[in-house]
């Protein structure tokens, strides 16, 4: 009953960043915008508190968040809300927890870590291979405020070590991918429309798409060798099968990964509230194709209030301060 309607302007979500700043505090910021309570009824001059991340609000596109003081002094992030389901779902616990961003830049999820792990010294390693890319991490990590409890790595993360890394319990994987879930992209009706991609005449043709989930899965396994890790989330902003819920089945059938006891999370500490879950007739050959696609959410271009989205939680006991009990 959330759905919006497909032209209807799309949300410009933005978080407190609670490394700064104080989700009450924001409120008061932005106290002159009339509070709303369904994501429908946002238009300008109102303000939508979010029901699944917490200490994110919802406005019109035409509020002029990045001139606020806010923006500009690193309280508040623009960050779309699906984006946002990757940290919130590794939910890791201060002082207990070191977590590994692998794709970090340009740096909304490393700094939604920060916010989740107050800023506890040390307890973020964010990698990027990217020249370019890695000066935008750094920027938007001091620009929060979090440099202090991020360390960041200018490398390709498949070339790590696992076994350098016995004190990471949880690793964010977000890799490049097509980003056809991203408005404005050619193929995006095609995709919205659950046509075949081959059946398309979009760009991402299906080699390059077959390029993508070899990659997406050759560095998700790698992210799984951690000898300390318990759990791991791989997300992409694709609305595409091949690169979503087909990576998380090659994962999960990997006998290597089988043997270090990686298995779905179960729905309940997935953002369990969340309608729109992996796609069931993925799963049709396992067991409980419920209980694999409850691991997945998905969030589709406009209808859901933002980008196309699609993230999947996996872990292995026994438990940390991971929030798995
Ligand atoms: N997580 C980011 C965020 O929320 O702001 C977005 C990440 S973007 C989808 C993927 C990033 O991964 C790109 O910046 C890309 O340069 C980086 N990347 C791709 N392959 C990598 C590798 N092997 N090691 C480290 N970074 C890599």
């Amino acid at each position: 009953d959330e759905l919006i309607e497909e032209d209807k302007t799309p949300i410009r979500w933005f978080r407190a960043n609670t490394v700064r700043s104080s989700c009450e505090q924001i409120a008061k910021e932005f106290n002159e915008l009339e509070r709303v309570y369904d994501i429908k009824s946002i238009k300008k001059g109102t303000i939508y508190y979010d029901q699944y991340i917490p200490n994110l609000f919802g406005v019109d596109p035409l509020e002029k968040i990045t001139s606020s003081a806010a923006y500009k002094q690193g309280r508040i992030i623009i960050q779309d809300r699906s984006s946002c389901f990757p940290a919130y779902i590794l939910n890791p616990k201060p002082g207990v927890d070191k977590v590994i961003d692998a794709c970090s830049a340009p740096g909304n999820k490393t700094t939604h870590l920060a916010s989740i792990l107050r800023n506890t010294p040390n307890s973020i390693i964010a990698f990027e291979k990217d020249d370019h890319r890695v000066k935008t991490l750094e920027k938007m990590c001091k620009m929060a405020g979090a440099l202090g409890c991020i360390e960041i790595r200018h490398g390709d993360f498949t070339q790590t070590k696992p076994e350098d890394f016995t004190d990471v319990t949880g690793m964010l994987v977000d890799p490049s991918c097509s980003g056809s879930g991203i408005f404005g992209r050619a193929y995006e009706d095609n995709a919205q429309k659950g046509r075949d991609v081959e059946d398309s005449n979009d760009p991402y043709n299906k080699t390059r798409l077959e390029k993508l989930s070899n990659f997406q899965f050759t560095i998700v396994k790698h992210a799984m060798l951690f000898p300390g890790l318990r759990k791991l989330v791989y997300s992409t902003c694709s609305i595409y099968p091949e690169e979503d819920e087909r990576v998380a089945i090659r994962l999960i059938e990997d006998e290597d990964l089988k043997k270090r006891g990686w298995k779905f999370s179960p729905r309940e500490r997935v953002i369990p509230d969340w309608p729109r879950r992996g796609r069931v007739e993925e799963f049709k050959s396992f067991d409980d194709p419920d209980r694999c696609a409850g691991a997945c959410v998905r969030s589709l271009p406009k209808v859901d209030g933002g980008i196309g989205f699609f993230a999947v939680c996996f872990e292995r006991g026994p438990t940390v301060g991971l929030d798995l009990e």
